[in-house]
Order: structure tokens, then C-alpha cells, then sequence
């Protein structure tokens, strides 16, 4: 396979990355079984970065059996917990001393800023890899009292081969979130991350070899969804499936599971989650929190706060604030330690924004602040404002997943709620108030996975997160996930009770 060679000359970041550019399959970099490759795409500049090797559904076999191998001969039981979180550790360890490069590489592939990538992306998933790592020796069965001639326990085991597919919008942070609950659990792996992101993904690749963990224990292949994708989610030997990406994707994996051998589903889809910010909130935390909310990661967040829901006694107000804090983003180049919006990641998607933001013009909501392309190359989106929305609108109902807030004017607490749980989504969910009593009541009435209170994005690795609705089935994070990776097995022992 080739080998991508970069060398970093930026204000903030100056090095020099090179490392293999094949599919990573029982410890070694191969190139895909047609030997062709997937070009990788700057979305600062829309130049060819690199091209890497294209995984096929005969890899992904490949993958399966080494993994299986490894599942049968040196993971899941035959190692002890101690030892599978004492390699999570130094994987953590690992991404610690490359902290730097790899958030460069996350903002070189992906466009998010150097300076999110460190303090989110990367920081992420060494504090999940540490959690995971700290519940490898705690995965504990428990018994159950019957009768006394009867023992009766239950054990935890490992699920077997797994196989995660992420997306691109969060790639370490996604492979964090996939890998620590299961190798924790003591399952093996083989995981596909997107085919437009994946620098991060084939350095963790040469980490994880560093780190010691058995051959086949984690095994990475880059492809494109209808092939790789779908080859996971229909293989017969891999037990259980867990997919992030859009609600689109995660019916066909479904679909596929129940067509094959019922694989275990675990899905973290899309979302449009309300912002409701009442007439009692401190008004300037409100507005820099709900810009932070929708413009973050240049709005392509599964929970990104797109509805703002404004009470309608401080809706000009509020609109005069945030349309300020929109104004005052800057646009631009990653590296650039002024910048807090980058590209988006690819043409399609600034197309597919673009599309939306035509569509709520001729729907008839005004389009109060950006709208527009910035700049002639790259693909980069002002921050837009959308106001006179209606409930019915495309662009109120549907995940956008680009830098686009929709305002929408509420009476009082019951049109907020009704509004806020009128989509098909139910991931995340924000109230601001400074009453405390109004503003737990209102969270427990919003139909979503998560309610933040006077705070928007925050995860923590031992909080679980996941979709009501059509945002998702199963958590992730915390000892929730853990249930993801395990079968539970009843043992009943006869004591001597006889027939
Ligand atoms: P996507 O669904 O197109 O792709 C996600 C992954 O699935 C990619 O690796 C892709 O190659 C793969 N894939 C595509 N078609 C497939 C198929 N037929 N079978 C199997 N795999 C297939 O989504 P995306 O464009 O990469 O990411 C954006 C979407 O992900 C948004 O809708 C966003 O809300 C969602 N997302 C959700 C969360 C969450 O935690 N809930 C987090 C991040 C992103």
C-alpha cells in the first residue's frame, strides 16, 4: 500500500505525519483485495490530498476471520479484564503523546479547526479510551436467589466480532466512542470509518499496533458504504452491529440485519434539536450558548441546536444579540487560530446545504442573515439565520447538518413543548430559564435522549447519549454502552434438588 506524507507548516502546528495508506487487517496495512483507492479530498481547497487503498466486501471477510481468529485464541475470556484495560490505557497514552499531529490531521481531512480538534476530538477520546479502559476488570455477572437447592448466576460475555461503521463529522472521536466499550467487554472489531476522513483512523491504526493489543483484535477497513458498509451489516459472523451516521443509513442496516443472521443493532442517528430559550433566561449566556450550539463543528453535529426557539417578549432582542455573535464568527482557513468555522466536509454536502437554504427561501421564511458562499474555493458556508419559519417548512423539519438556524417564535410553555416535539427526531434538547423549577419541568416534557439546562453540547463519557424516536435505538457512553457488548447468560446449577 502507499504511504501519506505531510508535512505541517501552520501558525499553530508545524510536523511532519507519514504513515501507510492500507486497509489495517490482523495487524498489517494490505491493500484492498482489487487493489484500487478512494482520493481523499482537502475541503479547504477541494485539492486531492491523498489517495488510500479501497476496502471490498472480500476484505471485510477477511477482516471478520482475523477477528474471529483473535476473539477464539487471545481476546474476549482468554484475557484477563486487567489486561485488555491496561492496553486501553496505553492507547490513551498513545494518542496523549500524538496529541497535536492528530488533531492537525482531523482538521487537515475533516476542516475543523486545530484548536477544536485538540480541546474536543482529541481530548475526547483519550478520556473515553481512560473510561472504557477502567471498566475492562469490572464487567461483573451477579446472582440471583431462587431456592436453596438451586444456584442460579449470570455472566456477561463478550458478543464476539463486532462491526462499527462511523461517520465523518466526529472521525476520532467516533472511533473512541465505538472501540472503548468494545474491547472493554472483550469483543474484537472490525470497523469502518468514513471513506472521507481517514487520516485519524489509519494513524490510531499504527497506535493501536504500538500499544500491543493481539493481532486482529481491531481491524480497520476504509470503503464506501454500499459496499463495505453493507458487507458489515450482512455478514453472518459478526453478532452485533453499531452505526453512527444519518437515519437514511441506519434503516438499511437494520434492514440488512433482519434479512441476514439478526445481528444486534445499535443505531445513532440524525437529529433537529430545539433550543427553547424562555423570556427569564440570562439573555447574553443564552445567545452565546445557542450559537455555539448550531455554528460548533460548522453545524455538522448529530445534536446540533438548529431549531432556536425564541418566547416571543424577547424574540427581537435575542435575534439583534445572535445575529452579533453570527456575524462575529470567522470563516475560514482551519489553521488559523482566529477561525471557529471551517469547510464543510465535501461538495455534496455544501450542495446539499445550499439546497436547503433554497428551499426555505421559496417555502417563504426570510433569510435574515448569511446564506451565501464564502470565498471561491473550499467549502465554506456563512453562518445563516433563518426567521419567519413555520412548523411545516422543510428547513424547520429536517436535519440540515450545516451552519443554518431556524428561529422560531414561541407563546408560552405549551407551544414551546408542542413545537419542540413536532419532528421525527428526538436526540438532543436545551432549556434556558433562569427558573430552575420551569426549566426541569419543560426537560422532562421534551421528547429526547438528552436536555441540557442553560448549556448546550456538553458529553461526558460516563453520561449516556442516544436518540428517542427516529434519532436512534440503544446509548452509547457510560456503563450503558456496556450492555451493547455483552450477552447475558443465566447459569442454574442443581444443588440436589431431584426429579
Ligand atoms: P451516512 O449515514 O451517509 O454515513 C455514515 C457511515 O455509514 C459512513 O461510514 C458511510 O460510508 C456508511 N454508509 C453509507 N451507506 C451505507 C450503507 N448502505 N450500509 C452501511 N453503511 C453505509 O452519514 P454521514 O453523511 O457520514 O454523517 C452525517 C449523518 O450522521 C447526519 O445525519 C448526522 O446526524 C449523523 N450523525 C449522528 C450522530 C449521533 O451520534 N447520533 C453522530 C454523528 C453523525
Amino acid at each position: 500500500p502507499g504511504i501519506f506524507t505531510y508535512k505541517f507548516d501552520t501558525p499553530v502546528y508545524k510536523g511532519e505525519s507519514s504513515f501507510s495508506t492500507g486497509l489495517f487487517i490482523n495487524g498489517e496495512f494490505v491493500d484492498g483485495s482489487n487493489k484500487t483507492t478512494i482520493d481523499i479530498i482537502n475541503p479547504s481547497n477541494g485539492k486531492l490530498l491523498t489517495k488510500i487503498s479501497e476496502g471490498t466486501p472480500t476484505d471485510i471477510d477477511i477482516a471478520v476471520k482475523a477477528a474471529r481468529h483473535a476473539f477464539d485464541t487471545s481476546w474476549g475470556l482468554k484475557v484477563s479484564g486487567s489486561k485488555r484495560g491496561l492496553l486501553l490505557n496505553k492507547l490513551a497514552d498513545l494518542i496523549e503523546e500524538n496529541f497535536d499531529e492528530l488533531a492537525a490531521l482531523e482538521a487537515l481531512d475533516n476542516g475543523k479547526t486545530f484548536s477544536w480538534a485538540k480541546k474536543v476530538d482529541v481530548q475526547d477520546a483519550v478520556d473515553i479510551i481512560r473510561y472504557y479502559a477502567g471498566w475492562a476488570d469490572k464487567i461483573h455477572g451477579s446472582t440471583i436467589e431462587t431456592t436453596e437447592d438451586k444456584l442460579v448466576y449470570v455472566r456477561n460475555e463478550p458478543v464476539g466480532v463486532v462491526g462499527q461503521i462511523i461517520p465523518w463529522n466526529f472521525p476520532i472521536m467516533m472511533i473512541a466512542w465505538k472501540l472503548g466499550p468494545a474491547l472493554a467487554t472483550g469483543n474484537t472489531v472490525v470497523l469502518k470509518p468514513s471513506e472521507l476522513t481517514p487520516l485519524t483512523a489509519l494513524r490510531m491504526a499504527e497506535l493501536i499496533n504500538e500499544a500491543g493489543f493481539p493481532l486482529g483484535v481491531v481491524n480497520i477497513v476504509i470503503g464506501y458504504g454500499n459496499t463495505v458498509g453493507q458487507a458489515i451489516s450482512e455478514h453472518m459472523d459478526i453478532e452485533k452491529v453499531a452505526f453512527t451516521g444519518s437515519t437514511l443509513v441506519g434503516r438499511k442496516i437494520m434492514e440488512a440485519s433482519a434479512t441476514t443472521n439478526l445481528k444486534k443493532v445499535t443505531l445513532e442517528l440524525g437529529g433537529k434539536s430545539p433550543n427553547i430559550i424562555f423570556d427569564d433566561a440570562n439573555l447574553e449566556q443564552a445567545v452565546a450558548w445557542a450559537a455555539h450550539g448550531i455554528f460548533w463543528n460548522h453545524g455538522q453535529s448529530c445534536s446540533a441546536g438548529s431549531r432556536i426557539m425564541v418566547q416571543e417578549g424577547i424574540y427581537e432582542e435575542f435575534l439583534k444579540l445572535f445575529t452579533e455573535k453570527a456575524k462575529a464568527i470567522k470563516v475560514g482557513d482551519p489553521f488559523d487560530p482566529e477561525t471557529f468555522q471551517g469547510p464543510q466536509i465535501s461538495q455534496i454536502q455544501y450542495d446539499r446545504i445550499m439546497g436547503y437554504i433554497e428551499s426555505g427561501k421559496s417555502q417563504g421564511a426570510t433569510v435574515h442573515y448569511g446564506g451565501h458562499r464564502i470565498g471561491t474555493k473550499g467549502y465554506f458556508i456563512s453562518p445563516t439565520i433563518f426567521t419567519n419559519t413555520q412548523q411545516k417548512m422543510r428547513i424547520v423539519q429536517e436535519e440540515i447538518f450545516g451552519p443554518v438556524a431556524v428561529i422560531v417564535k414561541f407563546k408560552h410553555e405549551d407551544d414551546a413543548i408542542q413545537k419542540a416535539n413536532d419532528t421525527t427526531y428526538g436526540l438532543a434538547s436545551a432549556v434556558f430559564s433562569q427558573n430552575i423549577n420551569r426549566a426541569i419541568t419543560v426537560a422532562h416534557r421534551l421528547k429526547a435522549g438528552t436536555a441540557w439546562i442553560n448549556c448546550v453540547q456538553h458529553f461526558n463519557p460516563n453520561v449516556p447519549f442516544g436518540g428517542y424516536k427516529q434519532s436512534g435505538i440503544g446509548r452509547e457512553l457510560g456503563k450503558y454502552a456496556l450492555d451493547n457488548y455483552t450477552n447475558v447468560k443465566a447459569v442454574h446449577v442443581n444443588l440436589g434438588h431431584r426429579q
